[in-house]
């Protein structure tokens, strides 16, 4: 079956369905295109514009930190991510010394306000659909908030020293076109630092998210993202060291358009089947083993003779919906649910209310647990260091990782 769409990178017409995200309220389906490689989501029956997943004015309509294709209407990761951007962008310029910066898709501010700690004069653009998310900087001296996405976007040629674009441009129309705009508006040897999640990471074998979520279109190997930024007319400055695991993380400086560019590599197609085949097996099998994971925590008794053992879930997020979603959980099982980062945009969660670590050890709340499941990857260690510092009830910690590992 092939679509009549075209490749956004490559223009080629011959697009291969490779997978069909369960539960996508855009009948999303994903191809990859035979000619590059690209992996684009292409919705199977048109909706109206709804970009954000969201109408504006119902942020709470569906909080849920869901594991499925709806994941995305929170939209608190990309501040966590602000701090290695800077450290990564300071080897490369000098953000103190910088007059001008376009923040794309400046969401809740993290990236601006960051920013200003280190050049309190530069000019921002903060350029963010969502007028939602932008009410804490909008009003700021030397910010001006625009509340449409980059390509509508009333911008003049060549006036910024630096564009940032984090976890952006896999949300956006056309990259082609988007990073185009990026390229006029910035002068002749600005950077862009821009980051995008890293497809790979869907072949890590604990993964048991929808990774194409119906909020992202494109999905970027590295190989892709950076053939998309030559064809734009920029080149790498940070070889070897372009982000982590989940992420991909560029900085790229504007040159005059590229003459030679990268031919298309046939591995880049293989790739992609193969990825998708992984990521499949993986969720298939994954989702099977948290039936193991929800009996062990079912089977968890009181530890040493007391007589109501407590048992706590820390991480409210995607992995404690999957939890929730393929566990089993038996009713009462789990009895109080910690999320230091959630608690700020959500109550509850699948039933749960959710609470501050800071509301548990401090008060009688979080006196009679004696277990504590971590329902995080990136968070461990730091959730670890908390329960040995702040909860001495605690004897019992399981992670996310170990546990499904033992159920596999
Ligand atoms: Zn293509």
């Amino acid at each position: 079956m092939l679509t009549k769409e075209r490749c956004d990178l490559c223009g080629s017409g011959e697009l291969n369905p490779v997978y069909t995200p369960p539960g996508s309220r855009r009948a999303m389906v994903v191809f990859l295109c035979r000619r590059c490689g690209l992996m684009q989501s292409l919705r199977g029956k048109k909706a109206h514009d709804d970009r954000d997943g969201v109408t504006p004015g119902s942020e709470a309509r569906s909080m849920q930190a869901s594991s499925g294709a709806d994941w995305g209407n929170i939209r608190y990761g990309k501040g966590f991510r602000t701090a290695p951007a800077i450290e990564l962008l300071s080897k490369h310029i000098d953000l103190s010394k910088i007059k001008s910066c376009i923040d794309i898709g400046s969401n809740r501010g993290s990236f601006i306000k960051a920013l200003r700690e280190i050049n309190a004069t530069v000019v921002v653009a903060a350029v963010e659909p969502d007028s939602r998310v932008t009410g804490d900087y909008a009003g700021m001296d030397n910010v001006n908030t625009i509340n449409t996405c980059l390509e509508d976007a009333p911008l003049d040629d060549v006036s910024f020293d630096l564009a940032y674009s984090c976890h952006t441009i896999e949300h956006v129309d056309s990259p082609t076109e988007s990073l185009a705009v990026t390229w006029r508006v910035l002068k002749p040897g600005a950077i862009l630092y821009i980051e995008a999640p890293r497809l790979d990471l869907i072949e890590a074998p604990d993964f048991l998210e929808e990774f194409f979520i119906d909020k992202h279109s494109f999905h970027f190997t590295e190989k892709i993202l950076l053939k998309y930024l030559y064809n734009a007319g920029f080149e790498i400055l940070n070889h070897g060291e372009t982000g982590d695991g989940e992420n991909i993380a560029l900085v790229m400086r504007k040159v005059d358009k590229c003459e030679s560019l990268p031919p298309d590599d046939p591995g880049e197609v293989s790739r992609g089947e193969e990825l998708t085949r992984k990521y499949k097996a993986n969720l298939l099998r994954n989702r099977e083993a948290m039936k193991g994971v929800g009996a062990f925590i079912n089977s968890l008794t009181p530890v040493g003779g007391k007589e109501s053992g407590r048992v706590a879930v820390w991480g409210a997020g995607r992995l404690f919906d999957a939890l929730i979603r393929y566990g089993s959980l038996k009713e009462g099982a789990v009895s109080l649910l910690i999320d230091r980062y959630l608690v700020k945009y959500m109550d509850e969660t699948n039933g749960f209310r959710i609470v501050h670590p800071n509301a548990v050890s401090g008060g009688s709340a979080g006196a009679d647990i004696d277990t504590v499941i971590i329902m995080s990857r990136a968070f461990e260690a730091e959730i670890r260091q908390e329960i040995e510092e702040n909860f001495p009830s605690v004897s019992r910690v399981y992670a996310f990782s170990a546990l499904l590992g033992g159920a596999l």
